[in-house]
């Protein structure tokens, strides 16, 4: 039996890991971030990721999504600099250059084509900084003892909702056997593991246990969570720790869906609400 050390993240813990911005920095100062988001009928997802990580700070994004994304997302987020698949409708292979990206971000929309597969296994394989996996990403690797077995150690941030962790670490008895499961899997893969739902639970490799404070049932509705990576993706290319990047982007994000609460309730709250209070949120942190 490991000693478990448990943490319940509020103001205090959170608001002094915020770095303010120094007079002579530049964007190369923020990090270079890259996503891998978005499919046919999803490019939505890689829209929302991209603003919420352009909203949280990042110096500079790439997205690459498939072709039929290509002018979606020159469109709707018009300060990252898109690259399109060859494939139109699914992500099928990896920009070039991949070590030049700060942290990568990969899931929300993909689908789960075998061609992605493959992709995601040739990204495990080759690149050499911080992966946060969500969504389908996260289904393919859960579903592949393969892929499991290339996980980068100390170098991976996974993002389930209660399904996708299910499909990664296994289903568990009850609530209490899920976080100790939890933990044996961040201990045996080295990485860090955010577990969302109404008070988002955080492993890390070394077997902290953190619990969180911020967010609202208005934020159970489709896209939220693709916010949430785009968010610890930019702060992970900020260079923030691992550690901190999930605790400082799992509380800001509730914050955001907080305030935006607020302002236009928790019924008609959607994704694009709780980005739109994220320059609220962080200016709170300040
Ligand atoms: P996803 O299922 O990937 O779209 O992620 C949903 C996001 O909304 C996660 O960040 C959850 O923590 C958050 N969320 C969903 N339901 C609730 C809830 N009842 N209370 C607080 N946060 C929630
Ligand atoms: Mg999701």
């Amino acid at each position: 039996e490991t000693e478990t050390n448990l943490y319940y993240t509020t103001y205090r813990d959170i608001h002094y890991k915020l770095k303010p911005r120094k007079k002579f920095s530049h964007k190369g100062t923020f990090g270079h971030t890259l996503l891998l988001c978005g499919g046919f009928g999803k490019m939505g997802a890689a829209v929302l990721a991209a603003r919420a990580c352009l909203r949280s700070g990042v110096g500079l994004l790439t997205l690459q999504v498939p072709s039929a994304g290509y002018t979606v997302l020159q469109t709707a987020v018009p300060e990252a600099m898109t690259l399109a698949d060859k494939s139109r409708k699914h992500l099928s292979e990896l920009p070039q250059d991949i070590n030049k990206y700060n942290a990568i971000g990969v899931g929300p929309g993909l689908g789960t084509e075998r061609i992605t597969k493959t992709a995601i296994g040739q990204l495990l394989a080759t690149s050499s900084h911080p992966l946060i996996i969500d969504a389908d990403a996260i289904n393919l690797i859960g579903s592949s003892d393969k892929l499991k077995a290339q996980l980068p150690k100390n170098r991976v941030i996974f993002t389930p909702h209660p399904k996708e962790f299910e499909r990664l670490v296994g289903k568990s008895n009850n609530d209490y056997d899920r976080l100790r499961d939890m933990l044996e899997f961040c201990a045996e893969y080295g990485c860090y593991v955010v577990l969302k739902g109404s008070n988002t639970a955080i492993g890390t490799p070394e077997g902290k246990l953190y619990f969180n404070s911020t967010g609202n049932a208005g934020m159970a509705t489709g896209g939220t969570g693709d916010v949430l990576t785009g968010i610890i993706t930019a702060l992970v290319a900020q260079h923030y720790t691992l550690e901190d990047a999930c605790l400082l982007g799992v509380y800001v994000h509730g914050l955001a869906g907080d305030l935006a609460s607020s302002k236009v309730g928790d019924i008609a709250m959607t994704a694009s609400d709780v980005i739109d209070h994220l320059p609220q949120a962080f200016l709170h942190l300040q």
